[in-house]
């Protein structure tokens, strides 16, 4: 019987300084206070470690043996790569040809309120992740005295912005496939009126859905690749034209696209612009879909409903990235999901101030992860 791992990371973001006045509790205190835990890390992604070890020491204690092999692993750069954590371990699993049943890692939790007109909680479960890519647009024109300039669309700003925008104005259109379908399916009854009938019968209503879900930036996420512009540089000085610009823009790949179909794409919108178009290392591809038809998923969902009270568990499409992604070709399995439930305000802490975690929470982690564990026999 092949293995399951359980992941969670011990690495942490950086406190933006100057922003720790913002934090009602230092933020590399642990404190304990109000009912939380706060710090960086309480909720990305030290507390499901935390949680998987207090299960796994509960079980050890009571002399339990699970028939299936659990293994745990805790990267320690999952925010840069994960290459020298993850990375390596997977890499020695492969080396001892160890396959995995199925892989549990950070991604969903249990939301309040995030989906309009839902009273129940909702349990997203990533069954699949999108991919990564950065490009690089750079544009080259004679520099030169800013008074006797070219044409401003040839000026080498003038083109690179051109770029930017044509990118803009040409998104990845947007589409409903099997992922967002099982979504929509999953939310349905929980659903009343139109928004019920509609999610449930997607084969009529597609276009309806797509128009009214692409608004929302959350959904949108999930039926496209997105690109985001994070980068522009160029110019030293406000009276010389520079020689070179340059942008880059941040691609999340939809598991229907890949980094050569995403370039390709770039570039039929960038079209006959004098304007080099180049992939940056680090990039990878997006993740192959999980399937909800699995034991692992049913024992998934059987466990999320008996830790958390009132709770629809939602399969969909991780737009972020996990260390999980490593262990892609050596499992059946993989899904996306830490046991936490998390109200709105309490969801800006991950990477931004105030991160905390309830202490009830803790004892709901360790409980989730304790029955999944307990389940391996
Ligand atoms: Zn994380």
């Amino acid at each position: 019987m092949p293995p399951v791992l359980l992941m969670a990371h011990a690495d942490v973001v950086p406190v933006v300084p100057g922003s720790e006045k913002d934090w009602l509790q230092p933020p590399f205190s642990g404190a304990i206070s109000d009912g939380y835990v706060w710090g960086r890390g309480a909720l990305d992604d030290k507390s499901p470690m935390v949680a998987i070890l207090e299960a796994t020491e509960a079980l050890l204690a009571k002399g339990f043996q699970p028939e299936r092999g659990i293994l745990l692993a805790f990267g320690h750069d999952e925010e840069t790569g994960g290459h020298q954590g993850n990375q390596r371990i997977a890499e020695l699993l492969r080396q001892r040809n160890v396959r995995l049943a199925w892989v549990l890692d950070e991604g969903g939790f249990v939301g309040q309120g995030m989906v309009p007109g839902m009273s129940r909680n909702t349990a997203f479960v990533g069954i699949a992740e999108k991919g990564y890519m950065s490009v690089r647009l750079t544009a080259k024109a004679l520099g030169g005295h800013s008074s006797a300039p070219p044409a401003f669309a040839q000026t080498a700003i003038g083109q690179l912005t051109e770029a930017v925008n044509r990118v803009g104005a040409h998104p990845f259109a947007l589409s409903l496939d099997d992922t967002v379908e099982q979504t929509l399916m999953a939310l349905a009854p929980y659903q009343k009126g139109v928004p019920r009938v509609v999610f449930a019968n997607q084969w009529l209503f597609a276009p309806l859905t797509r128009h009214l879900l692409g608004n929302s930036k959350e959904f949108a996420t999930q039926m496209h690749t997105t690109v985001a512009p994070t980068i522009i540089q160029g110019g030293v000085k406000d009276n010389v034209l520079p020689p070179s610009a340059e942008a880059v823009l941040n691609l999340r790949i939809h598991p229907r696209d890949t980094q050569a179909s995403a370039l390709e794409h770039l570039r039929l919108a960038i079209g006959n612009l004098p304007v080099e178009v180049q992939q940056l290392p680090g990039g990878w591809e997006p993740s192959t879909i999980s399937s909800t038809d699995s034991e692992a998923f049913s024992l998934l969902e059987k466990t999320i409903r008996q830790s958390f009270a009132n709770t629809a568990v939602i399969p969909n499409l991780t737009a972020a990235a996990t260390d999980s992604r490593h262990y892609l070709g050596l499992a059946e399995q993989v899904f996306r999901f830490a046991p936490r439930q998390l109200a709105v305000s309490e969801i800006a802490g991950i990477h931004g101030a105030n991160e905390r975690i309830s202490v009830s929470n803790l004892v709901l982690m360790a409980g989730f992860y304790y029955r999944l564990m307990e389940a391996q026999q």
